[in-house]
C-alpha cells in the first residue's frame, strides 16, 4: 500500500543578487559545485571555514577572477549569518549551505538551528535532518534556452533521480533549445504587440482580465481550463479579436509535435496568412529514397534540424501522380498507433498529401513517410470556420492536380468530425470520397478507463452527444436513464454550464463521472468524481485536452475502491497513464 507523506513544495528560486554562505569544504568538489551554482543563479557566494589548506589553493585558482566570489579563511561564528548579508535585508544572510565533516555535527546543528530561527533556508551536505531544502538534479540548458528540468525522488535516491532525470531528457526532440527559445520570442513578441495595444486600450480593464488570457507569467498559474475556453467565432469582441493570436499560440504548443515548434513563426499565426502550417514528417529512412524535392523553390530544408524537410514534395513513384485525384476520408483513432485500423495504414503511406486535424494523435503522425506534404488544420478558437475551408480548398486543389489527398481525422471521421460535410463537399466538386472508420475516442475511452459501457444490471445502452452544440449553444439536454451511459464529447470547457443544465433537467446528481483526458495516449488521466462535482475538480487538476466526460453507473462497474467515496473534502480520484504492456509495431508498420 502506498503510504503518502507530505511532499516537499517545489519552486525555482529568483537567486539575483542574493548572498549565499558555503560554511566548510569537507567535501571540495560539493563545494566547487555550490559555488558555480550560486554564481550561475546570479548570487554571490561567500565561502567561510574551509576545511583544508589545499581546499583554499584549489578553489581560489578557480576563482579568482569571479568578481562576486568572496572567500573568508577563518573559522566560521554564528554571527556570520546576520553580518554577511544583503543591506536590503539587514545583512542576514540569504541562504546557506553547510559542508562540515561528521565530527562537525554539533556545529552543523547549532547552525542548522539558527538558520530555522531567523528563516534562512539551510541546507547540510549530507544531512536530510538539517536541512529545510534540498538540491535537486537539474538538467540546464546547455544552449541557454532557459530550459531546465528538476527531478525528485524525495529521499528515494538521488542517483535513481539523476537517472530518471536523463532519460526524460533523452527522450525530448534534439531541437528543444530552439522549441523552447523560438515559442519564448513569439510569445513574447504577442504579448508586447498585442497586450500592450489591449491594456493601453483599456480592454483588459474592462472586458477581459489577464487571467482570461489562458496563461499567466508562473507556469503553475497558468489556468489550463481556461485556454480551452470557447470563442464564440461569430460574436468575438474586438478585445477577443486581438487576443486570438495568444490563443491560437496556447494551443499549437499543447497540440503540435513538440519538434516542430521550432520552426513555427509568427506570420502562421495571422489570419489573413493564406499558408497552412506545414508540418514537415518526421525522418523515415525507410522512405528516403522515395522522396525527392521537385521544387527548386522549396529545397529540402538543412538548417538547424536535418530531420526536417520542408516545402513541396511529391514520391517519383506515386501511382496517384498522373491521373484522376483520388481522396480518402480516414479515421485515425483516439491516439494510440495500436487502434489505428491497416486501411488508414495503407492510406496514411500511400498518400500524396496528408490534410490532418489538429487532433490527430503524434503517434499516427509519425507514421507518414518522409517527403509526404502534410498539412495540419489551424483549427483554433475563433478560426475553425477559416480553417475547415482552408483545408478543403487545399484538398481539392490538390485533387485537381491528380494527386491522392488523404483527409486524416481523429477518432471517426463521422462522429463529430464534420466528415459527413466534408464528404459532400468533395462528391459535389466531383470526387466522391472513400471514408474509412475509426475507432472513436467515445468508444474507446471508456474501455482504456475501465468502463465496460454497457455491463448487465449496470448499463443497457450508450448515448454519444456533445456538451457544444452548433455556434457554441448548449445541445439539448438528453433525458437523464440509471441504466444508460452517456459520453459527452467536447464538453469539458463549459461543464459548469453542461452540469448545471443536466441537473436542472433532472439528472442524478450523485451518478459517477469519469474526464478521461487524452485517452489511450502516454499521458491519459482517467478523473473519477461523481456529476455535480465535475466542473469544481474540472477547476481543480486543469485539462489535458483532448477530453470527454462519462456519465453513469456503469463508470465504477469494474472498481471496487475505497478512494471511490467522493466528499466536499475529496471530490476526485485520479489515475494517471496509459500502458499497452510489451507492444510494439515497428516490425509490423515499418
Ligand atoms: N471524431 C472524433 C471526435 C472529434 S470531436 C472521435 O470519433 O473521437 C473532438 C472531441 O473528441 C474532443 O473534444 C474530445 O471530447 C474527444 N476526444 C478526441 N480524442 C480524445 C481522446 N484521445 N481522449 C479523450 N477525448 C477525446
Amino acid at each position: 500500500m502506498v503510504v503518502f507523506e507530505p511532499l516537499p513544495l517545489i519552486t525555482a528560486s529568483v537567486s539575483i543578487d542574493e548572498h549565499h554562505l558555503i560554511i566548510g569544504t569537507h567535501s571540495c568538489p560539493q563545494s566547487i559545485k555550490k559555488i558555480k551554482t550560486t554564481i550561475a543563479a546570479g548570487a554571490t557566494p561567500i565561502l567561510i571555514n574551509p576545511s583544508h589548506e589545499s581546499h583554499i589553493k584549489e578553489i581560489s585558482s578557480i576563482f579568482l577572477n569571479e568578481s562576486g566570489f568572496q572567500l573568508a579563511t577563518r573559522g566560521f561564528q554564528l554571527s556570520d549569518l546576520t553580518t554577511l548579508g544583503r543591506t536590503q535585508v539587514q545583512r542576514v544572510v540569504d541562504r546557506v549551505f553547510i559542508n562540515l565533516s561528521p565530527e562537525e555535527t554539533p556545529l552543523t546543528r547549532k547552525i542548522y538551528e539558527q538558520c530555522v530561527k531567523l528563516r534562512i533556508p539551510v541546507n547540510a551536505f549530507q544531512r536530510p535532518e538539517y536541512s529545510t531544502f534540498h538540491m535537486i538534479p537539474t538538467f540546464t540548458d546547455p544552449k541557454g534556452s532557459g530550459l531546465q528540468i528538476a527531478v525528485t525522488t524525495n529521499g528515494r535516491g538521488y542517483i535513481l533521480a539523476n537517472r530518471i532525470k536523463r532519460e526524460i531528457v533523452n527522450k525530448l526532440p534534439s531541437n528543444i533549445s530552439q522549441v523552447v527559445t523560438n515559442m519564448g520570442a513569439i510569445r513574447d513578441q504577442i504579448i508586447h504587440e498585442d497586450h500592450e495595444i489591449l491594456l493601453r486600450e483599456k480592454y483588459l480593464k474592462t472586458e477581459l482580465s489577464r487571467d482570461k488570457l489562458g496563461y499567466g507569467l508562473d507556469d503553475d498559474t497558468w489556468e489550463s481550463h481556461k485556454f480551452n475556453r470557447l470563442i464564440k467565432e461569430f460574436e468575438m469582441t474586438n478585445a477577443e479579436q486581438k487576443l486570438k493570436r495568444t490563443r491560437w499560440l496556447s494551443q499549437i504548443m499543447e497540440y503540435y509535435p513538440l519538434n516542430q515548434l521550432a520552426n513555427v513563426t509568427l506570420d502562421q499565426l495571422d489570419e489573413n496568412s493564406h499558408t497552412p502550417i506545414n508540418l514537415p514528417s518526421p525522418n523515415n529512412p525507410d522512405n528516403h529514397e522515395n522522396s525527392q524535392s521537385i521544387n527548386p523553390e522549396t529545397p529540402a530544408n538543412t538548417e538547424n534540424n536535418s530531420e526536417v524537410q520542408l516545402g513541396v514534395h511529391l514520391r517519383s513513384k506515386s501511382p496517384n501522380s498522373i491521373g484522376k485525384g483520388r481522396i480518402s476520408l480516414v479515421g485515425s483513432g483516439p491516439g494510440s498507433v495500436s487502434m489505428l485500423t491497416l486501411g488508414a495504414l495503407h492510406e496514411i503511406k500511400t498518400a500524396d498529401i496528408i490534410l490532418a486535424d489538429k487532433l490527430v494523435p503524434q503517434a499516427v503522425l509519425d507514421l507518414i513517410p518522409q517527403g509526404t506534404e502534410t498539412f495540419i488544420a489551424r483549427k483554433f478558437p475563433g478560426n475553425a470556420e477559416h480553417a475547415q475551408e482552408e483545408l478543403l480548398q487545399l484538398g481539392l486543389d490538390s485533387l485537381k492536380q491528380g494527386k491522392k489527398v488523404v483527409r486524416l481525422k481523429q477518432g471517426d471521421p463521422y462522429i463529430f468530425g464534420r466528415g459527413g460535410e466534408e464528404y459532400l463537399f468533395f462528391t459535389q466538386n466531383g470526387f466522391e470520397p472513400l471514408v474509412l472508420p475509426g475507432l472513436s475516442s467515445s468508444l474507446a475511452s471508456t474501455v482504456v478507463s475501465k468502463i465496460p459501457a454497457t455491463q448487465r444490471a449496470i448499463a443497457d445502452q450508450v448515448l454519444v452527444c456533445t456538451g457544444t452544440g452548433r455556434k457554441g449553444a448548449l445541445p439539448v439536454a438528453p433525458e437523464f436513464v440509471p441504466t444508460r451511459t452517456t459520453v459527452f464529447l467536447m464538453a469539458l470547457h463549459r461543464s459548469d454550464v453542461l452540469i448545471k443544465t443536466l441537473i436542472d433537467a433532472g439528472w442524478d446528481k450523485n451518478v459517477p463521472a469519469a474526464i478521461v483526458e487524452r485517452a489511450s495516449c502516454p499521458d491519459q488521466r482517467v478523473t473519477r468524481t461523481l456529476l455535480r462535482y465535475v466542473p469544481a475538480t474540472i477547476e481543480e487538476i486543469g485539462s489535458r485536452p483532448p477530453g470527454l466526460l462519462v456519465v453513469g453507473h456503469a463508470v465504477n462497474a469494474l472498481i471496487n475502491d475505497s478512494n471511490l467515496q467522493f466528499t466536499e473534502a475529496s471530490k476526485y480520484y485520479i489515475e494517471e497513464g496509459y500502458h499497452e504492456f510489451e507492444m510494439n509495431f515497428d516490425n509490423l508498420l515499418h
